[in-house]
């Protein structure tokens, strides 16, 4: 049964939408077309930590090798903690669980989520305006309108547009949301462009914990593919009405993060030059931060009784989440092979069943997720960071995150799944 032959449109191409494409040809959705906005795939210049639990799902795909190809080896521990003043070494949490975190470009794994799609699923350029809901008899559940005055038909829309979702707001979900009170500072340093002990203690996933304001390196790529180099990601807290432009990314002067770590130690000035020497025009990415409060139901069933029709949503769109656990693109990976598990596997024919599932089986994770995440920002960037050093407690860290890391979505879809999915021919 499940929903195999169904036409499912996915709206958008991030690393989200991707990620479900994969887990949708792994389980073998035969009718998937994404949708993609933007005229080509890109992503922000960026790092991005793909921690155990989504590498599980990753693996299971078979991007194992191409990921490792563009990831940074051997990482002597999961993330070392230093003072923001002294620079001195407060202490550091290890590994989780196998696989091990990776740490690449973000455009590199986008690079492998394409690696396996068919061009033909891929429509570029299609930015969605709104979603007919049809009613006249003979014709598809749904109608997409693009803004270039091209349309598709579908019976299942898949919502992965990120956190201003269109998607969400045709569903009448008019939330706004919220602004976290920090904005981020992201770029790249050449280990080249730092002194050689600045670059050897960045060769690590380093916290410079300070005020209100943490400095987070993650040092992603490797040597061999020549693509090593310390990603920069600086968490301070801003009052949005500093805030000096209507989207929330913009290209800010290194000056501007550089008032805000002036009295830090060494290493964080040499960071910074190092910025700047990358950096011609002496700007870097930044972007305010915001979040969705959860909300009670992820979907809406096509009225007029069609039990086989619907429309649901995945990652930011749905479940973003502050990034202090490095867990929006995991938890749409883990969201992604249960979706499409649930649709290709479903014993019946009803899919508000499937999606009620479905949403059962990932809200309380990525609500959890989404709180615990809020509170690990505050832990990172205390108010006292000097008192904390004295108490700092790595174990506690590492247990307060053990959970996250340590989830195999393949396992517990085989467990919930038991008496509602047909396994028969499943790859799970
Ligand atoms: C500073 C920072 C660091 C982070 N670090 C990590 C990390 O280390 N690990 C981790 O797991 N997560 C991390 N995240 C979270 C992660 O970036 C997001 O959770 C993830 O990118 C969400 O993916 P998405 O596909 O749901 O949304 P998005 O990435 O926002 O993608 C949405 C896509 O939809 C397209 N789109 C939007 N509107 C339309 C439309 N109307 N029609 C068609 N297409 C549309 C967009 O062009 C885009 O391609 C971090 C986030 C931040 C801010």
């Amino acid at each position: 049964m499940g929903f195999e032959n169904k036409r499912v449109a996915i709206v958008g191409g991030g690393l989200g939408g991707m990620a479900f494409l994969n887990a949708a040809l792994y389980t073998g959705l035969k009718n998937v077309q994404l949708y993609e906005q933007a005229s080509q795939f890109g992503e922000v210049g960026a790092g991005v930590n793909i921690t155990s639990n989504a590498n599980r799902v990753l693996d299971a795909f078979g991007l194992q090798e191409s990921m490792t190809r563009k990831s940074s080896r051997q990482l002597p521990s999961y993330m070392e903690y230093h003072n923001y003043k002294t620079g001195d070494y407060v202490g550091h949490i290890g590994e989780f669980s196998k696989p091990p975190a990776r740490l690449l470009h973000r455009a590199h794994l986008l690079d492998s989520l394409k690696e396996r799609v068919p061009k033909s699923c891929l429509n570029l350029g299609k930015h969605l305006a709104s979603v007919d809901r049809n009613t006249t008899a003979g014709s598809a559940p749904y109608t997409l309108r693009f803004q270039d005055g091209s349309s598709a038909d579908a019976d299942i829309v898949i919502g992965c547009d990120g956190i201003k979702s269109n998607v969400r707001r045709d569903m009448g979900l008019g939330d706004d949301p919220n602004y976290s009170g920090q904005v981020v500072y992201r770029g790249f340093v050449d280990y080249k462009d730092l002194p050689a002990e600045t670059a050897q203690l960045l060769r690590k996933t380093v916290n410079f914990r300070g005020p209100k304001r943490h400095v987070l390196i993650l040092p992603i790529g490797n040597k061999e593919t020549q693509t090593d180099r310390a990603a920069v990601i600086g968490f301070m807290s801003e009052p949005i009405e500093a805030w000096d432009t209507e989207g929330w990314m913009a290209r800010s002067d290194i000056d501007s993060l550089h008032e805000h770590v002036r009295e830090w130690c060494p290493a964080v000035q040499d960071i910074i030059a190092g910025l700047r020497k990358g950096s011609p025009d002496g700007k870097m990415l930044k972007q305010a931060l915001y979040v969705r409060d959860p909300i009670d139901k992820w979907y809406e069933m096509k009225e007029g009784g069609q039990k086989d029709a619907g429309i649901i949503l995945l990652g930011d769109s749905v479940h973003s989440t502050l990034p202090h656990q490095g867990q929006g693109t995991c938890m749409a990976i883990e969201s992604g092979i249960a979706l499409a598990t649930v649709l290709r596997h479903w014993k019946t024919d009803n899919l508000e069943d499937a999606f009620k599932f479905y949403q059962d089986l990932r809200k309380p994770r990525t609500d959890r997720v989404t709180q615990t995440s809020y509170e690990a920002g505050k832990l990172a960037s205390s108010d006292s960071p000097d008192e904390m050093d004295k108490s700092f407690n790595p174990d506690a860290l590492m247990e307060r995150m053990k959970w996250i890391m340590e989830y195999n979505v393949l396992e517990d879809l085989r467990v919930k799944g038991a008496d509602y999915l047909d396994f028969q021919d499943s790859r799970l």
